[in-house]
């Protein structure tokens, strides 16, 4: 049974949308329908901002050592939930249940590491030009803020806004995906449940276009955080722009992979193929254009197909399941269609390459090789459990082929040449990189793309800046 009741959460007070509009929510492991996903009407909106606007002076006047104390209250809650939420987010979103529990375990971390980052706000004293006056440099919270989240971390996307929100002093709106609410909902309730004041934190749901046009029609927010797609990110700083909100956009990438040929083949398999199919290849750092040294080129397909190939797929809920199935149906035609595109453009599948079953979306995990730059799946963000690889002769062409795209999320190397990984971590152009492993994502270092993968950052001193604003104040006299 879906654990989770859905509800909308405005000015402290969990309901149903005020029109009675909902959609179905779908598990996507087995298509069935788990529940009723509500819908905010417009008039839920404007009580949503007007309950921001409130709960934004309650929450800034709170010292951040209590901020802290409900943070971390809200953390505990989740520790003790960690099952049932865990449990709805494999049901709505189809990742394996024990990354379900990883990932909420994140949620807690970020949680507890914006709680305390809050407390380190400082500004600083700029010495004066006037004798006897004192030059102040303060630190204060943006404003209220409002946030867009995509469907594929169903905890870490919400709780990066939530929390940075939060520890920074701000209130917050946020729509998570209708794809994947109940995560949402049970996160929220956990604050809800450690004493947030009303309005400080408010969730909705709706049809996404009208809910951004709506809400960022809006003078109330301002600071807006969207985790998605880029041409949606393109869209929502369009309409952002008109009220100048503050932006921050953490959008696609197409993540290039270079393997040397004095790497650790073995280490770079184990490494790249696990985290290839994490959650089934949706996400925004995922590898996806494999780059390899000619000499090593045939030993890196061959052992990167058969770790492919001993990959358990299955509903999430089953013991031993590696990966899960794709969010959605259109998802399968995406991936059917940068297959075929590839095969036209002369690649070889070495395994994959086709639905699995005909119930859930499930996609074989799958490799492509000898894929040239011109084909699709080398351009357009893949999204899913595909693996192209090509080979590469010199340093300088794999930089220049990593370099071409306008995405600059995350990039990986694999090399054991110290003066060759220094040279290219100054050469690629992402805000991600990873020599030798790929996590580089934690809650105390800064995550963001440059170029089209957006920009400002999640995480570290960084993430909580995002969510501040800069005054200065010079006095005299007192
Ligand atoms: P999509 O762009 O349609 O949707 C992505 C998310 O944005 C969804 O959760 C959706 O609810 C939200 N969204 C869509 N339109 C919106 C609007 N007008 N206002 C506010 N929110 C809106 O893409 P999709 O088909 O669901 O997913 C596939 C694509 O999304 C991929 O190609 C990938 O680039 C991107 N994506 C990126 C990330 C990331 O972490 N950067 C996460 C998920 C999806």
């Amino acid at each position: 049974m879906y654990p989770e009741k859905l509800e909308l959460l405005i000015a402290g007070e969990w309901c149903q949308g005020s029109e009675g509009k909902t959609e179905d929510l779908l598990n996507p492991a087995t298509e069935d329908v788990l529940a009723q996903v509500p819908h905010a009407s417009a008039v839920d909106l404007d009580r949503a901002l007007q309950a921001s606007a409130e709960g934004f002076k309650v929450w800034r006047a709170t010292p951040p050592i209590k901020r802290q104390a409900v943070m971390e209250k809200a953390a505990s809650l989740m520790q003790e939930r960690i099952d049932s939420i865990a449990r709805t987010l494999t049901l709505e979103m189809g990742k394996p249940l024990g990354e379900a529990k990883i990932e909420i375990g994140f949620v807690i971390d970020v949680t507890r590491w914006y709680g305390e980052e809050g407390k380190r706000a400082y500004g600083r004293l700029v010495p004066p030009r006037i004798p006897g006056a004192r030059q102040m440099v303060v630190k204060e919270p943006v404003g209220p803020a409002a946030a867009f989240v995509a469907w594929n971390f169903p905890g870490t996307n919400v709780i990066r806004k939530i929390a940075g929100a939060l520890g920074a002093g701000c209130s917050i709106i946020i729509k998570p995906s209708e794809e994947t609410p109940g995560t949402a909902v049970a996160i929220a309730r956990c604050f809800q449940d450690a004493g947030l004041p009303a309005g400080v934190l408010n969730v909705v749901f709706g049809v996404p276009d009208e809910v951004s046009r709506h809400v960022l029609g809006s003078w109330i927010p301002r600071k807006v955080s969207f985790t998605g797609s880029i041409p949606i990110g393109k869209h929502l700083t369009k309409l952002s722009a008109e009220t100048l909100k503050r932006c921050t956009m953490e959008l696609g990438g197409h993540a290039p992979v270079v393997v040397f040929d004095d790497a650790d083949v073995d280490k770079a398999l184990d490494a790249m193929a696990g985290f290839k199919f994490r959650n089934a290849g949706q996400v925004c750092i995922s590898p996806t254009r494999f780059f390899v040294q000619d000499n090593t080129y045939k030993s890196f397909v061959d052992g990167f197909t058969e770790r492919a190939k001993a990959i358990k797929v299955g509903n999430g809920l089953e013991d031993g399941v590696q990966m899960g199935p794709l969010i959605a149906d259109r998802r399968l035609d995406v991936m059917e269609g940068f297959v075929a595109d590839a095969k036209d453009h002369g690649a070889e599948i070495t395994t994959g390459g086709e639905r699995m079953g005909n119930q859930g979306y499930f996609y074989a995990p799958t490799v492509l090789k000898d894929v040239p730059d011109t084909a699709r799946i080398m351009i357009d963000e893949p999204f899913g459990p595909l693996a192209p690889i090509t080979p590469f002769k010199s340093f300088d062409e794999v930089v220049e082929r990593a370099n071409s795209l306008p995405f600059g999320l995350a990039s990986y190397v694999f090399t054991t040449d110290g003066g060759k990984a220094a040279k290219i971590e100054d050469a690629l152009d992402t805000g991600l990189v990873g020599v030798n492993h790929p996590f580089v994502a934690m809650p105390e270092t800064p995550f963001g793309g440059v170029n089209e993968s957006g920009y400002g950052s999640e995480g570290g001193i960084e993430g909580l800046d995002a969510f501040l604003r800069t005054k200065f104040v010079t006095e005299t006299g007192v």
